[in-house]
């Protein structure tokens, strides 16, 4: 079936904004989350629901349908998958790969999905440690807290990021921060939270703000 970038990112939106697969997305969340105007996007429901991808009701929202479900998923799952090439492959940074895969998804080419998804040893996770779905659509989640919730004394390792904007992960680099670094919590500062963190036998300062945004599992 043949959809155009614009519907295929709506799925996207609806996928992210509903955090559960029948959960039902406000038209004003989907505004916001797209920068569109509200009007907008209720004309796009409504052709999404004439195809059936999602069920829309008035003054509730959009909620997917199955089959809604599984190109929003697959569409993840090449962006992702895309992300992975670009930084592993390429040797493009985390922070340069996220722009690049938002056009590289709509490529419609299971058979190059499944090459790339071989070629890159059917990996389970993004640069920014988000789950990659496989064919089916089924991803692994991991345990993952905040970094700001750790306690001194503490270590973490750093699997992942709530935020994958640009600035955000340019701060990180220039910090000396990516996926795979264990970080190790020296003082949390009383007033702004802010961290002072030691890695790989350097000091590092996050603001309290930062370290929210960053996401670790807790290691012994
Ligand atoms: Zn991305």
């Amino acid at each position: 079936m043949g959809l155009s970038y614009a519907e295929e990112n709506y799925l996207k939106a609806i996928l992210k904004l509903s955090g559960s697969p029948d959960g039902t997305v406000s038209t004003n969340a989907i505004a916001a989350q797209l920068d569109t105007s509200a009007a907008s996007v209720t004309d796009m429901l409504k052709k999404l629901s004439d195809k059936e991808l999602i069920t829309y009701q008035r003054y509730k929202g959009a909620s997917l349908s199955e089959e809604g479900q599984r190109v929003a998923t697959s569409l993840l799952r090449k962006h992702r998958l895309w992300e992975v090439f670009l930084v592993q492959s390429l040797g493009m940074t985390w922070d340069e790969v996220h722009e690049i895969a938002e056009e590289l998804e709509h490529i419609q080419s299971d058979r190059l999905i499944e090459r790339l998804d071989n070629f890159l040893g059917h990996p389970k996770f993004d640069p920014h440690g988000d789950p990659i779905p496989n064919k089916q659509g089924r991803y692994t989640l991991r345990a993952q807290i905040p970094l700001s919730t750790l306690v001194s004394g503490q270590s973490g390792m750093i699997i992942g990021v709530k935020e994958d904007d640009s600035p955000f992960l340019k701060h990180l680099n220039d910090k000396g921060l990516s996926i795979g670094k264990i970080v190790r919590v020296l003082t949390i500062d009383e007033y702004d939270h802010g961290l002072l963190l030691r890695m790989e036998g350097d000091d590092v300062v996050l603001s309290g703000q930062v370290a929210d945004h960053i996401l670790v599992k807790p290691v012994a």
